[in-house]
């Protein structure tokens, strides 16, 4: 766990709500109490004891956490989950007053986004879209990528938060712009560690070691964070999430959703989502995303590491 040297007093001291503490939520609130903030925390099924220990207190809705903070952070799975969080009865809406701030760090539709934006700022509320990468390791290390959308004097006010998550924070740019730049980092994602996935499987059927050829690719012009961690799990066959399948699928659906509305094709992610839906029907949405290999591996009848 990060702590703050620095502990906010006064003015800089902020009231902050925490919606959604699963896997990447629990650790991210953990830094901002740890950073000397008030927090109050929801989530649908009972928060973790440790947020409790350390002095957070629990709400019974999402619209009494509202009603509690100035600044409310939410980070559930999905574009229904955020607008059941923000909309539903007893939601965030209805425990807003002018003044306060969303920020949701889900990555979720940019296009459901600029609607959401425009209900909570008619309440007289800012609201920033601050998807992450990084993964439950960069949660825990508060070494979070964080893509900001907004204003910027909204990201201004609320960047001391987010410095206590994340270490490369970029404003790209108005409300939906860090959604969409989160769609294309799982872009890259998703079809690096198909590339990835065919080099390790041609390499171990042609009868190579994989786990030689990953240290030989890692000094090159193809090594990559994918080939290096990823790479590794498909050697090792550690496929316990990690980032789940069914959650990758939901972000290239936003990816193909989005592009099929700007009339134009994304042909390889299309093949990776086809890819992650073999792995699913064979019982692998839970699978780590680096199990994509799992697909091509079907279609190859070979594994990596498999003696010939
Ligand atoms: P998760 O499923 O582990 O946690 C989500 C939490 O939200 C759960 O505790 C759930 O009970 C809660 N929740 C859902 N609906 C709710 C509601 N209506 N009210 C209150 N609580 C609700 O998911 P996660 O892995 O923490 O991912 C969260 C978001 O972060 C997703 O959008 C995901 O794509 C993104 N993300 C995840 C990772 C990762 O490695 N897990 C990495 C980067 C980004």
């Amino acid at each position: 766990m990060r702590h703050s040297s620095f502990r906010p007093e006064g003015e800089s001291r902020m009231k902050v709500g925490f919606i959604g503490l699963g896997t990447m939520g629990r650790p991210m609130a953990g830094h901002i109490i740890d950073g000397g903030h008030q927090l109050v925390v929801f989530d649908k099924v009972a928060p973790p004891s440790e947020l409790a220990a350390k002095g957070a207190t629990s709400c019974s809705s999402s619209r009494e956490v509202a009603e509690n903070a100035d600044v409310v952070i939410i980070m559930v799975p999905n574009t229904p989950d955020v607008e059941a969080v923000l909309f539903a009865e007893n939601g965030v809406a209805e425990g807003l007053s002018a003044g306060k701030t969303v920020i949701d760090m889900s990555s979720i539709s940019p296009i459901a986004t600029k609607e959401f934006a425009a209900k909570i700022a008619a309440l007289g509320c800012d609201y920033l879209d601050a998807p992450v990468s990084g993964g439950e390791i960069g949660a825990k290390a508060g070494s979070l990528s964080i893509m900001v959308g907004g204003s910027p004097e909204s990201f201004d006010r609320i960047k001391p938060l987010l410095d206590l998550m994340g270490k490369n924070i970029t404003l790209v740019g108005g409300v939906g712009d860090g959604q969409t730049a989160k769609v294309a980092n799982q872009i890259i994602v998703a079809l690096t560690i198909e590339a990835v996935g065919e080099a390790l499987l041609f390499a171990s059927k042609a009868g190579a070691d994989p786990a030689r050829v990953r240290e030989a690719l890692m000094g090159g012009f193809a090594s990559s964070r994918i080939l290096e961690v990823h790479g590794e799990r498909m050697i090792k066959r550690t496929f316990d999430p990690g980032f789940r399948i069914d959650l990758h699928q939901k972000d290239l659906n936003l990816a193909l959703e989005g592009a099929r509305q700007l009339k134009m094709a994304l042909p390889n992610t299309a093949s990776c989502q086809q890819l992650f839906s073999v792995c699913a029907a064979q019982g692998g949405s839970t699978w780590d995303h680096s199990a994509m290999v799992r697909a091509l591996e079907l279609m190859a009848n070979a594994e990596i590491g498999q003696k010939h």
